[in-house]
């Protein structure tokens, strides 16, 4: 046996009890006649003490040698500790050591397995199998345990199902290019890897399932956004016989469940709003509302002066920052330098100072008045003691904008509490959207999420207008679900494929399995899938996904320890009929 008891376990009622302990070494100190050690495993950290009056002279001379991340075992026996640490669970007691077996030598670690570390993130990744005896890492790896153990047993508890759908499929278009893997055994031919399980998560409610989960990789070969990873992991639902109220039902209840038992917050209201009311409000379909700064439209209080910056904007917006009235013009043109950003590219702003004595003083004093500010303010929500920030231009960019500064603001204003959690659902999201670059409709969700059923008939007139029976999960400015009720009958979708540019022909080539299958009693469907790695960043307080997977790759999508993407040699590539340049 390799060891009795791990190095978090051991107490003061332990004491005079002989133990095996096995571990790393995390620092030794010798003072010569006396060598204390700290080992260290995933429980915690036991000290061991070599002292020459009770230690053997061998047994001494090796635990001097030990070097840091050694693995050891040790026998010995619990003693009552002289000076007691109080910051560490077993900090009143140490071992004794009676024999020392070195299991393992370790080469110097090139960064410090501290909390606080000396290493830089490249060189972490490069090591991460060190990286993760950090705390840190280790902890996030088994909050991430719990919180999927969590989800595994609520969703069981509700009669979902897990079911595994294979990984080497063709292709399913979530709007991003596929992962293609080739097929040795049928020349020429590839597979694709999903970039989720959705056509096989309808087919499973087809097949009489009910009620689908699962927690599942998916690949997407996108550009890397910052904190994207190209495989990632959902945790994929489906559900039969539902309409999209069965859906936010059951998935709010998940939400607060998980908030409740892994945060021990009880969330009482999950406010909902249509998508089109999101983007008046924030500029945005993921909105962080743990805070206010609503936006307040000034179209018809800004537009009856001779201002011809906001006469000529389709649209004019402002916010109130609390307390911003204490900013000083260098602060305020410091926000002006921002919004005029290329990545945030605003042409200005213009501001109003709400004082204390109920004035208004602003940038654009030349072109209105006290009644006009009030006006505003009230529009905005701005009270006394506010600065209200306004932006004009093209609607959609001026609230991408505006929905920017807004965040930006909450940031330095420290309004965006990680330990606060504002859940909300998006609906009623637009079944498609224009792609100006390809000069056509893509599915904004996907192409099999169903129209609301009496539009219908608007894709013919109106395609853009037409919304959809779909939803989003929003959690602290996240989007970390979205899903949709679907359409399970075969002329809808072959409908909904011609709108989206496929040709007959290609409809069936590409879709034809999906099609087939709803001519034999596909009842009506509907589901959601949540990204797991964000769920778990956020819920541990967190907003980088990299930290809660064990090994993520880099902003280029490459592995730096196992090196990969990688070449492969030629016979390899002949072998799979794959010719390069
Ligand atoms: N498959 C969708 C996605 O990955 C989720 C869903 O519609 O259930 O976003």
């Amino acid at each position: 046996m390799y060891r009795t008891h791990n190095c978090g376990e051991l107490r003061t009622s332990d004491i005079n009890q002989t133990v095996t302990l096995t571990g790393w070494v995390q620092k030794s100190r010798d003072k010569g006649f006396v060598t204390w050690v700290d080992l260290r495993d995933r429980y915690g950290i036991t000290q061991l003490i070599f002292d020459a009056d009770r230690t053997n002279k061998n047994l001494m001379e090796s635990a001097k040698k030990l070097g840091r991340e050694f693995v050891i075992q040790v026998n010995g026996t619990v003693i009552e500790r002289a000076s007691k640490n109080s910051n560490i669970p077993t900090g009143d007691i140490e071992i004794l050591v009676s024999d020392l077996t070195i299991l393992n030598s370790s080469k110097l670690p090139p960064f410090t397995i501290e909390d606080e570390t000396d290493g830089g993130e490249e060189l972490r990744m490069k090591y991460r199998y060190l990286d993760i005896r950090r705390n840190s890492v280790k902890n996030n790896l088994i909050f991430r345990h719990k919180v999927t153990q969590e989800v595994r047993a609520y969703l069981s508890l509700k009669d979902f199902i897990e079911v595994e759908t294979p990984y080497l499929i063709k292709s399913t278009p979530e709007g991003a290019r596929d992962f293609v893997v080739p097929s040795r055994m049928n020349e020429g031919q590839f597979y694709a890897l999903p970039q989720s399980p959705q056509t096989f998560k309808q087919l499973l409610m087809v097949g009489g399932m009910d009620k689908y989960f699962q927690i599942v990789k998916c690949f997407r070969d996108e550009d890397l956004r910052a904190d994207r990873q190209p495989e990632f992991t959902q945790i994929d639902c489906e559900m039969a016989f539902v309409e999209q109220e069965d859906i936010l039902e059951t998935f709010e209840g998940l939400t607060k469940h998980l908030l409740k038992v892994i945060n021990g917050v009880e969330i009482n209201s999950f406010p909902r709003l249509t998508y089109d009311e999101a983007m008046k409000i924030y500029g945005n379909d993921k909105p962080d509302i743990r805070f206010d700064m609503k936006f307040g439209e000034l179209n018809a209080v800004t537009q009856h002066k001779e201002f011809k910056v906001f006469n000529n904007s389709e649209l004019v917006v402002g916010i109130a920052v609390p307390g911003g009235n204490n900013y000083s013009r260098k602060d305020i043109d410091n926000l002006i330098d921002w919004v005029k950003r290329p990545q945030i590219g605003a042409s200005g702003m213009v501001y109003v100072r709400c004082n204390e004595d109920g004035s208004y003083k602003s940038s654009v004093d030349k072109f209105f008045d006290q009644d006009d500010f009030a006006k505003w303010a009230k529009l905005t929500s701005a009270k006394e003691g506010d600065l209200i920030c306004i932006l004009s231009g093209k609607k959609n960019e001026v609230r991408a904008q505006l929905s920017a500064l807004r965040m930006e603001l909450a940031e330095r204003l420290n309004l965006r509490d990680p330990k606060e959690f504002a859940p909300l659902w998006i609906t009623d999201f637009p079944l498609l959207e224009w792609d100006s670059e390809a000069k056509c409709y893509h599915a904004m969700h996907h192409p099999f999420t169903a129209p609301k059923s009496n539009q219908i008939a608007l894709l013919d007139t109106n395609p853009a207008s037409v919304k959809a029976n779909a939803y989003d999960l929003v959690l602290n400015g996240n989007e970390i679900g979205g899903g949709s009720i679907r359409i399970h009958d075969k002329n809808t979708q072959a409908l909904m494929l011609k709108h989206l540019g496929f040709s007959e022909d290609e409809a069936k080539e590409q879709f034809g399995f999906l099609m087939n299958a709803f001519e034999y009693g596909a009842p009506p469907h509907g589901g959601i899938a949540f990204g797991l790695d964000r769920l778990v960043a956020i819920l541990g307080g967190q907003e980088t996904i990299r930290d809660f997977i064990a090994f993520p790759k880099n902003n280029s999508g490459r592995d730096v320890m196992i090196d990969a993407p990688a070449p492969i040699d030629k016979e390899q590539l002949d072998e799979l009929g794959l010719k390069t340049k």
